[in-house]
């Protein structure tokens, strides 16, 4: 099943003829059955290869699902088993107390035990819990640049733009176009900054995912008839201290726990 949201996204692919090559009576019918997963995009003979690539490949291709997510923890905890974690601690900017690893991770302490039982306060899920062992166990201990750029100009982030753009930037201006005052509630609760203006937008908001990982969200509202935009930026040394796959699995699953955020602030919005 392809990345959709609604049956209008599909429909602007198809040419709307409704020829009944696919099998359905109507484009708008073929739409319903893509987006229900009982079609694919490759069933309209009209939509061209690329397009059809573009879009059911991302899905397809996609890393990774939950069962692939749980295989993965299960096998990074065998990796972290074996770390010197005082050594670990003074590279990756956390601390070792009690036994135990500690990272500040957006404000909040997250703690592994030498056998990589998680302890925290934090609500993380897959993507970011994959993406902080990623941390441990990669990072480089390289200090931040201050330099910022955008996941796509990192070394490797030609060959996960697609997946990264579909899984955390689409979805994270989505949110904020719906809910733009909930950046401040992102600042608040997870002990981000506000940035003066960044790249001349409305609103930038610095967050600190990892220690040596800080993320850059900045968003400019519509104005005179254009659109809004919203672009993400990680230091430029973002690679040196988290693979390229735990850079993607982190925007991943902080668009997530935002996502849920923002079904309870707009629950709290309407209420109010
Ligand atoms: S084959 Fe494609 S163009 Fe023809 S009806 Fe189905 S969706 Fe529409």
């Amino acid at each position: 099943m392809a990345i959709f949201n609604n049956v209008i996204e599909i429909l602007q692919l198809l040419d709307k003829s409704n020829c009944k090559k696919c099998g359905e009576k109507t484009c708008m019918a073929f739409a319903g059955a893509v987006l229900k997963g009982k079609k694919k995009l490759a069933d309209c003979p009209a939509v061209d290869r690329d397009t059809v690539q573009l879009y059911e490949d991302v899905d397809e291709q996609r890393p990774s699902r939950e069962d692939e997510l749980q295989e993965a923890i299960v096998a990074i905890q065998k990796v972290i088993k074996k770390l010197d974690f005082p050594e670990v601690a003074k590279r990756v900017q956390g601390s070792w107390s009690d036994e135990k690893l500690t990272i500040k991770i957006m404000g909040k302490n997250l703690s592994f035990d030498a056998d990589g039982k998680l302890f925290t306060d934090l609500h993380v899920n897959s993507w970011v819990l994959i993406s902080s062992f990623n941390y441990v166990v990669n990072c480089k201990g390289v200090p931040v640049s201050g330099k910022w750029t955008p996941f796509r100009e990192l070394p490797n982030g030609k060959d996960w733009q697609r997946f990264f753009s579909h899984q955390c930037e689409k979805p994270l201006k989505k949110i904020i176009d719906e809910q733009t005052d909930l950046l401040e509630d992102i600042v608040t609760l997870f002990s981000g900054q506000q940035f003066p203006h960044e790249y001349q937008s409305d609103i930038a908001v610095l967050l600190s995912p990892f220690p040596l990982v800080p993320m850059l969200i900045c968003y400019w509202k519509p104005e005179d008839g254009m659109g809004s935009s919203m672009s993400l930026f990680f230091d430029e040394t973002a690679e040196d201290n988290l693979s390229i796959e735990g850079l993607y699995m982190l925007g991943t699953g902080i668009v997530q726990m935002f996502k849920k955020l923002a079904l309870q602030h707009g629950s709290v919005a309407h209420t109010n």
